[in-house]
């Protein structure tokens, strides 16, 4: 009897392992298969681009209203125009209450561009959808009535991987030649700040460790001297690190000689932030 019942437990406990083994077996085989499959969805959704050739008629707003691609090599225009393609070929840009024309493709892509044209293979993995309204909004989306002061914005929330722009003020910074703003532009350095995880004015991706206690030193003074209105920089730039940066960059980009004689020290760790020399060197 004692025997038996020993013989029972023995069996059973065979009959477990041997169970177990099996399952073993279909969990690895069910996760290998998980795996494979993800892969394949993975690799089918990262088809390469087919991105076309740019059309004249970018090319010809190009060469008459970007500045920054003016005075670019014949090399490096070729270069811009390719990635002008690839960020319209990746980001869609929906009119609301508006119609999205050629000029706002190319003016949106250059603002996107010109920031990181200095990364080779820089994606904004951070947008998907660029929202163009024809005018200012408030900060409810609203387009009519009181407090309607924004004019471009990178979306939280429900609104992640969306940018808000104005289309009158996306236009009027090309336009104006010589003013120092550029909403887009400001929109899509947040999205180069925010590439480490978070909009701080300190863009921890693009810049070496060693440079971020002088960067931050450095923003704190023009902030101060912002606020003691001894500044030529936008005071909206004293909002926060943040906003600093971002309105540096406008400033960086679109009147570059003007900063490197106003703020010499500004434009320089600018040039060691996103790796370019706007400014055209002084005549002697
Ligand atoms: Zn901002």
């Amino acid at each position: 009897m004692i025997f038996s019942i020993k013989y029972n437990v023995k069996q059973l406990r065979i009959t477990f392992n041997a169970v177990m083994d099996t399952l073993l077996i279909v969990i690895v085989v069910l996760a290998v298969l998980v795996l494979i499959i993800g892969l394949v969805l993975k690799s089918a959704k990262k088809k390469p681009l087919i991105v076309q050739p740019i059309p004249e008629s970018f090319r010809q707003l190009l060469a008459e209203q970007v500045v920054f691609y003016k005075q670019l090599s014949p090399d490096k225009k070729q270069e811009f125009e390719k990635r002008v393609q690839l960020f319209l070929a990746q980001v869609r840009i929906t009119g609301v209450k508006t119609t999205v024309e050629d000029m706002d493709k190319v003016f949106i892509a250059s603002s996107a561009v010109i920031p990181i044209f200095s990364f080779p293979g820089w994606e904004y993995v951070n947008l998907h959808e660029i929202l163009l309204y024809p005018d200012s909004f408030n900060h409810d989306f609203e387009q009519k009535g009181n407090d309607r002061n924004v004019l471009g914005m990178v979306g939280n929330g429900a609104y992640n991987h969306v940018m808000i722009l104005s289309q009158h003020e996306l236009r009027q910074a090309f336009i104006n030649k010589t003013g120092k703003s550029n909403t887009a532009l400001h929109e899509f350095v947040h999205l180069v700040d925010k590439t480490d995880g978070s909009v701080d004015g300190i863009p921890e991706f693009i810049l070496q460790q060693q440079y971020i206690l002088p960067w931050l030193q450095l923003m704190h003074k023009e902030i101060k001297e912002i606020l003691e209105d001894k500044s030529d920089i936008n005071p909206y730039g004293a909002t926060n690190e943040a906003e600093f940066f971002a309105v540096v960059a406008e400033y960086f980009f679109e009147r570059p000689e003007l900063l490197q004689q106003k703020h010499p020290e500004l434009y320089q760790l600018l040039s060691t932030i996103f790796k370019q020399q706007p400014a055209k060197p002084a005549a002697s």
